[in-house]
């Protein structure tokens, strides 16, 4: 039988960052402009392939309650991957972001695969080159040294990077 990994992946950010996005359009291929915040599904599955073999990811989504209340215990147990995210037009949402890499070491510790993602990037170029960009380059470049972290710049509308972050997360994480 072809061997399964089950990996479980949480998705943590600042509200409206596109967390719900980028699980539709990597489970599903879709996008939509407006999506209201409690409707998205909480769990979802996707399988992909890696090296012959099968990676289940299980999709750990809020259901929009990171606006108002701490994420429960459960959400965060046995995570082996997570999935940050902020909005690359948006300092705020970065500066909330580190506080969620915080928050997985204290509920997680180290022993997890952290993936930091700048979504958006199709609102980057409207005004002119690279006008909207809200984080300097180099501040992202610190943070993700110190805290060991993926780094992937993607649109969940135009769906730019959205497989490749997951890709990228199935193959740090070893076959017992
Ligand atoms: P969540 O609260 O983090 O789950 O954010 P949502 O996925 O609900 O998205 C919030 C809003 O941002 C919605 O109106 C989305 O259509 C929009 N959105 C999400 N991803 C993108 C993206 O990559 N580009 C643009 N332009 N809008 C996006
Ligand atoms: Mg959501």
């Amino acid at each position: 039988a072809t061997p399964i990994l089950t990996i479980k992946l949480v998705l943590l950010g600042e509200s409206a960052v596109g967390k719900s996005s980028i699980v539709l359009r990597f489970v599903s291929d879709d996008f939509r402009e407006s999506r209201e915040p409690t409707i998205g599904a909480a769990f979802l599955t996707k399988r992909i392939i890696r090296d012959d073999k099968v990676i289940k990811f299980e999709i750990w989504d809020t259901a929009g309650q990171e606006r108002f209340a701490p994420l429960a215990p459960m959400y965060y147990r046995n995570a082996q991957a997570a999935l940050v995210v902020f909005d690359v037009t948006d300092d705020g949402s970065f500066h909330k972001a580190q506080d969620w890499i915080q928050e997985l070491h204290e509920k997680v510790g180290d022993n997890i695969v952290i993936a930091l993602v700048g979504n958006k990037i199709d609102l980057l170029n409207i005004q002119g080159e690279n006008s909207n960009r809200a984080v300097k380059e180099a501040e992202l470049q610190n943070l993700c040294k110190r805290e060991n972290l993926l780094y992937f710049e993607a649109s969940a509308k135009t769906g730019e990077n959205i497989h490749e972050i997951f890709q990228k997360l199935g193959q740090k994480i070893p076959y017992p």
